[in-house]
């Protein structure tokens, strides 16, 4: 019997195509999906799969709902909640979508080929493959910016992935646990005490606030002792954090920072990072810069976005991205200009909006029409061919049923062709910012209304409980929130 079992495993699995296999349909296009980030997973969502051979390349095999990221690093949410698995998003489709867990480590444009890269720990007989697409979705999304500032990429950690929320929570508990440790002199634990995080953009915002509730709520009633120590500072080039908020509510965030005991220095631009201290040029009130050592136990890098080198690489194949800097630059149909089967969704594209998860989203929601509507052009000019050939061979009443058949299908197709351009629309811009208190700046009918405090950040709460991916991902959220509440965070690591 195991003989049998055994000859015919064997014989399934022999040659080159087991079933399982992706065989593309060679009556369809090739439809290649870089990344499962925003863009690319809201596309996945609502394109209609059975038009084309949809092949969906990416490192990360699940959908991560980034907002809610800084309230990992902390415990307040655990990751498994936010995250999705994309086999599971892929099985709901129509038809079969083509996943594989790889690296796009180059793209070649001329040859309609990208290169794909297994980093997977389990070392097959391929670890490297070509896979062939007549269209291309680029949305890989960006790398953390680091200005080529010497010791961040060795000494800081970012906040991007999961793996970067589940280090700097690990982090957060070393440091205490150092600065606990017995005979710790004064100033190193003070140094190990310090939680310093670069980038007053939303997401170091965020960060610090998650930090300092983690603190008050449940750290100080774990470890008293480190109560007089224990500090948060955000550090900031610019004049002011939040930039892309109203006046009113970069106020708000300061004085709401304030009460918080948590630090803001602005105008401090970080040059050198070392393991124990960063160096930055603060510009003084007369305008003289003087360079100052801040010594950190933990420190949190959240300077914004940089290119990825597959996008760069990409760009430099293509003569009409010459001048573009910041990213792929795109038409108002998100095609990569300079190309005709290319498409650029989220942070690795640049429309003339902020790369943000909402713009991706709305990025990758509208190609998915293009793309379905697309398919339904081809269709029918298919058939308008066909009809026209009919309509040469055919005469008297055969002929009229013919003619009026290619009128109205013509009519279809003027019809479907009508899709506009991309019009990104703003629902508006929310951050939590510690202390039960959010601040948003939400487009309203025709206004806008700017709020901040304890309402807002409900607000902000079921906003966010409602974007969540799936009804799973909600009720995760809903049950960690409420667990944190009544149980505190988990201390442990
Ligand atoms: P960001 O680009 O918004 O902010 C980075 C900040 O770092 C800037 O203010 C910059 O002046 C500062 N900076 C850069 N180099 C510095 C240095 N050497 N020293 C000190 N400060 C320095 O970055 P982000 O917060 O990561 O956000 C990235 C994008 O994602 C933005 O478009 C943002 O709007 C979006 N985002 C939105 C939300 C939200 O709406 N809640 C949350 C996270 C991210």
């Amino acid at each position: 019997v195991l003989a049998a079992v055994g000859y015919t495993t064997y014989t399934v699995w022999e040659g080159n195509n087991p079933p399982e296999q992706f065989e593309p349909d060679p009556s369809k296009k090739t439809l290649v999906i870089l990344g499962t980030g925003w863009g690319s997973v809201s596309l996945l969502k609502n394109l209609d799969t059975e038009n084309y051979n949809v092949v969906v390349v990416s490192p990360r095999n699940y959908f991560l709902f980034t907002p809610l990221l800084p309230s990992c690093t902390t415990g307040t949410i655990e990751h498994r909640s936010i995250m999705e698995p994309i086999r599971n998003i892929l099985r709901h489709k129509k038809a079969k979508v083509q996943y594989y867990e790889a690296e796009c480590t180059k793209i070649d444009y001329e040859k309609k080929v990208v290169y794909a890269k297994d980093d997977s720990e389990i070392k097959g007989d391929t670890m490297e493959t070509q896979i062939p697409f007549d269209m291309l979705v680029v949305g890989v999304g960006a790398e953390n910016a680091t200005f080529g500032i010497p010791g961040v990429r060795e000494h800081a950690c970012f906040l991007k992935e999961v793996g970067d929320a589940q280090k700097i929570r690990k982090r957060i508990m070393d440091c205490v646990e150092t600065a606990t440790f017995k005979d710790q002199p004064p100033e190193e634990i003070k140094r190990l005490l310090h939680m310093v995080v670069v980038g007053g953009g939303p997401t170091g915002v965020e960060f610090a606030g998650e930090l300092q509730d983690f603190f008050q709520e449940d750290l100080l009633k774990w470890v008293p002792q480190i109560k007089e120590d224990f500090h948060v500072t955000l550090v900031e080039a610019l004049p002011n954090v939040l930039p892309m908020f109203s006046k009113q509510l970069i106020e708000y965030t300061e004085s709401s920072f304030k009460e918080e005991h948590i630090d803001i220095r602005t105008k401090t631009m970080v040059k050198n990072v070392t393991d124990k201290y960063i160096e930055a040029e603060v510009q003084q009130p007369g305008g003289t810069k003087q360079v100052e050592k801040i010594p950190y136990g933990l420190l949190v890098w959240a300077t914004g976005n940089a290119l990825r080198s597959v996008v760069k690489d990409l760009m430099s194949q293509i003569p009409a991205q010459a001048k573009a800097r910041r990213g792929l630059e795109v038409n108002e149909y998100l095609v990569v200009n300079g190309t005709e089967n290319i498409w650029g969704v989220g942070d690795c594209a640049v429309a003339n909006y902020a790369p943000t998860a909402q713009v991706a989203a709305q990025e990758g929601a509208f190609l998915a029409r293009l793309f379905n509507t697309m398919a339904k052009t081809d269709a029918i000019e298919d058939e308008l061919r066909e009809l026209s050939a009919k309509q040469a061979t055919t005469s008297g009443d055969d002929r009229n049923a013919v003619l009026n058949e290619i009128r109205e299908r013509q009519k279809q197709l003027r019809r479907i062709k009508q899709i506009g351009p991309f019009q990104y629309s703003h629902q508006g811009s929310l951050a939590y910012i510690g202390a039960e208190k959010a601040v948003a700046d939400v487009s309203w009918f025709s206004g806008n209304i700017a709020t901040g405090g304890t309402l807002t950040y409900l607000f902000w709460k079921s906003a966010y409980l409602s974007m969540c991916f799936s009804a799973r991902n909600r009720v995760l959220v809903a049950f960690d929130w409420t667990k944190a509440k009544f149980f505190g965070r988990d201390v442990s690591r």
